[in-house]
């Protein structure tokens, strides 16, 4: 397939990197250009502009937020300028009011969004193992199928409305950070009662908490390996934000996610930007005193 490729960050490089690997004819296009170097290096062409990427069949967006996603959809070069119809698969993390704003204007355009957001850190996104939420069209999920599998394990649908996608996508992060919580505060209760963190560890991974949320993150806090982030901790708190919001659209308290959103905070103050969302277990750690 013809493929244009937008966002070369942790994520959008290597998922490029992929399809390229799969075959797909791939056209990229990064904010700052330097990133694209290393792709066009491998046979990837280069795009001036977010349109020229949207030539193709498909326009693939995995940008940090609303605000980038925003810039290179309704921008004056972005994706909905451009006269052609390519199918616009978002995989980035968005509010679902974005995705609700996206969806009517390529409806208005004559194009059509895929949500496809995605589960799964840089390394997941390397190996090609990334979980895809898909929702749209049905005909348009069909089309999209070989360039799910260039760089996922499994896709799931979700329907045919694409900001259903991006709830799903949310309430999962939400749980992951719960997750993280909950496993920090009982390896600092554990450690704290002499306990080694490791041990609670593979007794809980291998009783009834055996999830890939408390083996990858589990082990990440064991090795006290929050640097280099695989996700960073700014993100993360962006994508509780995007939850308290459609929370407070549908009159939902989420108690919990008001500690995780404040743990969030408490570490980027205290830590700096380049954690990763999983370091709130060290300050959970410290203010035990651990
Ligand atoms: P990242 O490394 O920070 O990359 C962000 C990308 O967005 C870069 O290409 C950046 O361009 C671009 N960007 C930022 N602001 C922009 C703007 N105003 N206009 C145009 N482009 C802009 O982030 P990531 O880790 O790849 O994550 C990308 C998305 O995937 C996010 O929505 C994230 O929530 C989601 N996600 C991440 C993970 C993970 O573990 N990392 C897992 C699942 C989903 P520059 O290079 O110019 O800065």
């Amino acid at each position: 397939m013809k493929i244009g490729f937008i966002g070369l960050g942790n994520m959008g490089s290597v998922v490029a990197r992929n399809l390229m690997k799969a075959g797909h004819d791939v056209t990229v296009w990064n904010r700052s250009p330097g990133k694209a170097d290393a792709l066009v290096a491998e046979g990837a062409i280069r795009a001036a502009t977010p349109a020229e990427a949207a030539q193709g069949d498909v326009v693939q967006t995995i940008l940090a937020d609303d605000t980038a996603l925003e810039a290179v959809s309704f921008g004056p070069d972005g994706i909905l300028s451009a006269p052609s119809k390519a199918i616009h698969v978002s995989h980035s993390t968005i509010s679902v009011k974005l995705a609700e704003r996206l969806t009517q204007a390529h409806a208005d355009h004559g194009s059509v969004l895929v949500s496809a957001p995605v589960f799964g850190r840089p390394a997941a996104a390397e190996a090609a193992k990334l979980f895809i939420a898909a929702a749209g069209p049905a005909d348009a999920l069909d089309m999209c199928e070989p360039v799910f599998d260039a760089i996922g394990q499994k896709t799931f649908r979700i329907g045919g409305h694409p900001p259903a996608a991006n709830i799903v996508k949310l309430c999962g992060n939400f749980m992951i950070l719960a997750a993280v919580e909950a496993l920090a505060e009982a390896m600092t209760l554990a450690q704290k009662h002499g306990v080694a963190k490791a041990t609670l560890l593979e007794v809980m991974t291998g009783t009834l908490f055996g999830s890939p949320a408390y083996q990858i993150y589990g082990d990440i806090m064991v090795r006290d390996a929050f640097r280099p982030a695989g996700f960073a901790a700014p993100l993360g708190l962006k994508d509780m934000n995007l939850v308290s919001a459609a929370a407070t659209t549908a009159w939902v308290p989420m108690p919990a996610l008001s500690v995780l959103r404040d743990h969030l905070m408490a570490t980027v103050a205290r830590e700096g930007e380049e954690i990763d969302w999983s370091g709130i277990a060290k300050i959970i750690a410290e203010d035990a005193g651990a």
